[in-house]
């Protein structure tokens, strides 16, 4: 930190934001600007997801590591949240793509994800999905693998047999066009993921009304 900056940090209340922490627990992390602006400046990962910092002169907010050139203190603003972010106008980084900042419920990425893929079964791709969450299609793949546990071919797989078995048990479709309306091409890999998953055909599910589920 310069001294510049470091005297700009001094002069301005040390505004205390309330930060909460990621996931369900009520644990709060409490920082002061300077500490933000310190954490800015050491690009500490620790702290992605805790705050965001947002830059007036670029219109874009970003998670504290980014390795963006720093901006000059005078512009740059804190968030506590992406939210706050976006709704003050600022859009998020494409380098360091904040609205997957590791701090963030992993859980929140992976409704995301979920939600996109449901949307669509049939033509939902790593690159479509990331293009609607406004990242890197590598990111989102390291990402999910992280959060799920899975490849993310698996866990797509998983979702488009789900989207089958809603439909098995609340439509009368023949199980070919069921296959199709979830994104599977061939019937015979339907038949293979449904039979994985649920434990039974497609036909016995349907008929069991949705109860036959492993
Ligand atoms: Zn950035």
């Amino acid at each position: 930190m310069n001294a510049d900056s470091d005297a700009a940090a001094r002069k301005r209340p040390a505004r205390r934001q309330t930060v909460k922490a990621p996931g369900n627990r009520c644990l709060r992390v409490i920082l002061s600007e300077p500490e933000m602006r310190r954490a800015v400046l050491r690009r500490d990962r620790a702290l992605d997801g805790r705050f965001f910092i947002a830059i007036t002169t670029t219109r874009i907010y970003c998670k504290p590591s980014c390795p963006s050139r720093r901006a000059r203190p005078e512009h740059v603003r804190f968030y506590a949240t992406r939210d706050e972010a976006e709704r003050a106008g600022f859009r998020a980084c494409k380098r360091c793509t904040p609205q997957l900042a590791s701090g963030e419920a992993e859980d929140a990425l992976l409704a995301r994800v979920h939600a996109a893929v449901d949307a669509a079964p049939d033509r939902a791709s790593l690159a479509s999905v990331s293009a609607q969450l406004g990242t890197k299609p590598e990111t989102l793949r390291r990402r999910v693998r992280r959060a799920a546990g899975v490849p993310w071919t698996v866990l797509v797989r998983r979702r488009r047999v789900l989207h089958a078995a809603t439909l098995l048990v609340t439509t009368d479709a023949p199980v070919v066009d069921v296959a199709r309306a979830a994104g599977f091409r061939s019937l015979s890999t339907f038949y293979a993921a449904f039979r994985r998953a649920k434990g039974v055909p497609p036909a016995a599910y349907r008929k069991s009304g949705g109860s036959l589920h492993a």
